[in-house]
């Protein structure tokens, strides 16, 4: 039963097992005359503030994939359905499909609390049904639907986190640099030691490097600059900003490494060099990194 304590984003904790027996169904069952539809009850439970955020009932679905541990069952809705509570309409958290049936995005749980009868206790009546404005398109599968008690995590909540690891990884770093020289060295020294090694290293010596102020997501100027812990350049995007994305689409790509790295709020860590561009430069843009990692205004060149 444990794995049922698996988190669906990095936002979110489940608090206890699911709220009742979960139902196993198959999506070529939903709406079939021999089957009966999937149907849970739920009863509803205490929600609200918690010190991590906000607690919630979810409505959970997810694709079994035979073979693969559970703790690797993603969530998914079938296609196409709709959900229904106390026999009124339930609007699922659905991702765009293609006409294929394919996903054009990630699926997420849905948040039943606002839907249940009132009183701590209440009996609810959680059903999924064939949506009769679309044909099935995505091949049958079999899913799990079960509800659970779900603690959305607050934004201060998860800056506080990746603020926490950041000064763990850094004062590591520090020790670690330290050990070797007499004098100790700053936050910073260490971390401009890293952006030499980073304009040395690669084969092609770069003599110039344009850091860009503005988070590549919003364009606006960046406030908390955080980077992935694997991510090899020195270029940061802003952590509110990244946190709102990966959030809203499920996202957890790097935006300046093109997608390629995984970027999970767990990775992110705030950069001091890059803070300290900000801090010397609240009127730039852009500004430029010379090879000794000394941070410069961008000076036109001379027409
Ligand atoms: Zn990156």
């Amino acid at each position: 039963m444990h794995s049922f304590l698996d988190a669906e984003s990095p936002f979110s904790v489940p608090i206890g097992p699911p709220l009742g027996t979960p139902l196993l169904f198959r999506s070529d069952h939903i709406g079939d005359m021999a089957h009966t539809q999937p149907v849970i009850k739920v009863l509803t439970h205490p929600t609200g503030a918690h010190e991590l955020g906000q607690a919630q009932v979810q409505l959970r679905c997810l694709r079994a994939e035979w073979g693969k541990h559970f703790s690797a069952w993603r969530h998914e809705w079938p296609f196409p359905v709709v959900g229904r509570v106390n026999y009124t309409p339930l609007p699922l958290t659905q991702a765009q499909r293609y006409t294929t049936g394919k996903l054009a995005g990630v699926d997420a749980a849905t948040d039943l609390t606002p839907h249940l009868r009132a009183g701590v206790g209440a009996d609810n009546v959680v059903a999924l049904q064939r949506s009769s404005s679309a044909a099935p398109t995505a091949p049958p599968a079999t899913y799990v639907l079960f509800a659970q008690l779900v603690v959305v995590k607050s934004e201060a909540v998860v800056v506080a986190e990746v603020q926490r690891r950041s000064a763990v990884t850094l004062h590591a770093l520090v020790a670690e640099h330290g050990a070797a020289g007499s004098r100790p060295p700053t936050v910073l020294d260490v971390c401009a030691a890293g952006v030499r090694r980073f304009l040395a290293g690669g084969g092609v010596a770069i003599d110039r490097l344009a850091l860009n102020l503005r988070c590549p997501l919003s364009l606006q100027r960046i406030r908390v600059p955080v980077k992935g812990v694997a991510c090899p350049h020195v270029q940061c995007f802003d952590l509110r900003m990244y946190l709102a994305y990966a959030r809203k689409t499920g996202r957890y790509e790097c935006p300046v490494c093109n997608g390629r790295r995984h970027a999970l709020p767990a990775a992110l860590r705030v950069c001091p060099y890059f803070a300290e561009a900000l801090r010397r430069f609240p009127d730039e843009d852009e500004v430029e990194v010379h090879s000794d990692a000394s941070i410069h205004r961008v000076v036109a060149p001379a027409a």
